[in-house]
């Protein structure tokens, strides 16, 4: 078993309802536990930036699955969902991105984990850093916590979450 981090953000349609289906179809893949949900956070668009605001949560999980098959398993929902891929870093109905896979350090072409740029994303690292405070750098051994200077980037709380029950049951 091991304990990996997510980072899921949408930013057409119902956004909302958007990340409570994803984090709905992990909660039922045998392979995925879902241990806890962050609050959600609303940003402005990075890079491509002609395009909607973002809501972005970052969930725990426990899994069997190994990383790649974990990747696949947020594929698989990221399809599901109807994600529509056309600009890179644009509009998306749903985006599952690994942060963290246990300690692991993964360069594969079509997996890099820890996430290359999750250091520098407020989006992710506020969310990250409110379900996991004391959480470090598998390779520097660096806090999360340091390594972000505090600066909240645009990025505002949008819905507090008080656990993965209440989260299921939220309503665009
Ligand atoms: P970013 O990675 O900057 O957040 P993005 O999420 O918009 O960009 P995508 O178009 O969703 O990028 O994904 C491009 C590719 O990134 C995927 O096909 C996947 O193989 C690869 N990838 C590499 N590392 C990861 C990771 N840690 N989590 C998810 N996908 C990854
Ligand atoms: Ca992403
Ligand atoms: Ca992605």
């Amino acid at each position: 078993m091991t304990v990996a981090y997510l980072s899921i953000g949408s930013n057409i349609g119902d956004r909302l309802e958007h990340l409570v289906e994803a984090v709905r179809a992990l909660h039922f893949r045998d392979e995925v536990e879902v241990l806890s949900v962050s609050s959600i956070y609303e940003t402005a668009p990075v890079g491509y930036t002609d395009q909607a605001d973002f809501l972005n949560v970052t969930v725990c999980v426990e899994t069997i699955a190994r990383a790649f098959d974990l990747l696949e398993i947020c594929q698989e929902i990221e399809r599901e969902l109807g994600r529509v891929r056309a600009i890179r870093w644009g509009p998306r109905t749903v985006d599952l991105d690994i942060l963290l896979y246990g300690v692991d350090n993964i360069e594969a072409e079509n997996l890099v984990v820890p996430h290359p740029r999750m250091h520098e994303r407020a989006f992710v690292l506020i969310p990250l850093l409110e379900i996991a405070p004391t959480i470090a750098h598998p390779a520097t051994g660096k806090l999360f916590s340091e390594e972000f200077a505090v600066q909240d980037g645009g990025v505002i709380l949008w819905k507090k979450v008080d656990g993965v029950g209440h989260f299921l049951q939220l309503k665009g």
